[in-house]
């Protein structure tokens, strides 16, 4: 399935719980992503942005399950 569909086939209210909850290296803490990109490896998606509130490269796997 092509990323950004995979992306979209998650609730928009999980989609939006993902990006507001990404942990950064800089902040050590649970900050929002911004600028966002839907990457994927061969399973999952991956957020790719930068941190809110410093700018700090960010990512997360978002495993996707079902
Ligand atoms: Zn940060």
């Amino acid at each position: 399935m092509e990323v950004n569909r995979k992306w979209l086939s998650i609730t928009e209210q999980t989609r939006k719980m993902l990006i507001g909850n990404v942990c950064c290296g800089q902040c050590l803490d649970a900050v929002t992503i911004k600028d966002v990109i839907i990457a994927s490896d061969p399973i999952d998606v991956v957020l790719e942005g930068k941190c809110a509130d410093c700018g700090h490269p960010v990512a997360r796997v978002v495993e996707m399950n079902e």
